[in-house]
């Protein structure tokens, strides 16, 4: 995972600059008068063509970024220990909530995981050596829930918009296309890697302590994983630590919840 955060820094500028572009785009108070016609003209078209991005590409491309993942990571063979642990408390997860779940595990000694748009779940051996079975469960379904309540989605739908090879590529041929490993990288984070609001957050939190309810699993779990969290704490610059903050605030909050 290390080594991905080095390729994503060095993707970072060119997606920097891509979503400044896009800001650029859609901003209203850029004065006319310092833009070409032409630029206007091409931006109203740019616009137009983004907000044609079908759920179909979008749900294709999660898939691409999801192969991309398990290119890069480790995937525990079905028969490893975590691979073993992870499918008996995860099991009848095939589905849930109306999506089509595949969870594994990667053998990567980061305290992380994700979910992501095309149902794809993966969690790390770091995070599952820190964690007991239910707080694992606890991430997982903070996790689908990101997807269930489209916080990826819309971020991804976001990237389309703002990236215009991604959106006019996307929409001239109607359909999906192989995306290049730079557009990946791009996408991966813009979507993957990087924070969702606090309010995405709260919602995932809330989603996550109804998914434990329904599914019979302890609820405090998903408290005492945050505690976890927090006292792993320094910022340190890796996994869920660097994309979830504040896990002390969570803790608190979703003790409240439980009552
Ligand atoms: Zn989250």
């Amino acid at each position: 995972m290390i080594r991905n955060f080095k390729l994503m820094a060095a993707l970072s500028p060119m997606v920097a600059a891509a979503g400044v572009a896009g800001a650029m785009m859609i901003a209203p108070a850029t004065p006319a008068s310092s833009q070409s016609l032409g630029n206007i003209l091409g931006s109203a078209k740019k616009v137009a063509e983004a907000a044609s991005v079908t759920d179909e590409q979008i749900v294709a491309y999660f898939g691409q970024m999801s192969d991309e993942m398990d290119r890069q990571n480790p995937l525990a063979p079905a028969k490893n220990p975590y691979a073993v642990r992870l499918a008996k408390l995860t099991q009848g997860l095939d589905t849930y909530d109306g999506l089509k779940l595949d969870i594994k595990a990667y053998l990567v000694d980061d305290v992380n995981a994700f979910a992501m748009g095309d149902g794809t779940v993966r969690v790390y051996s770091g995070l599952m050596d820190k964690m007991t079975d239910d707080e694992v469960r606890c991430v997982i379904g903070h996790e689908i829930g990101h997807v269930k309540l489209e916080h990826g989605q819309k971020r991804m739908k976001r990237a389309l918009q703002q990236d215009a090879a991604l959106s006019v590529a996307g929409t001239a041929s109607g359909g999906v296309r192989r995306l290049a490993n730079s557009e990946l990288g791009g996408l991966l984070q813009n979507v993957l890697y990087a924070q969702h609001s606090q309010a995405a957050e709260t919602q995932s939190d809330d989603y996550a302590l109804g998914f434990m309810a329904a599914k019979g699993y302890n609820r405090e779990a998903c408290a005492t994983a945050m505690d976890k969290l927090a006292a792993m704490g320094g910022g340190g610059g890796i996994g869920l630590l660097q994309t979830h903050p504040n896990p002390a605030a969570r803790a608190k909050r979703m003790r409240k919840q439980i009552g």
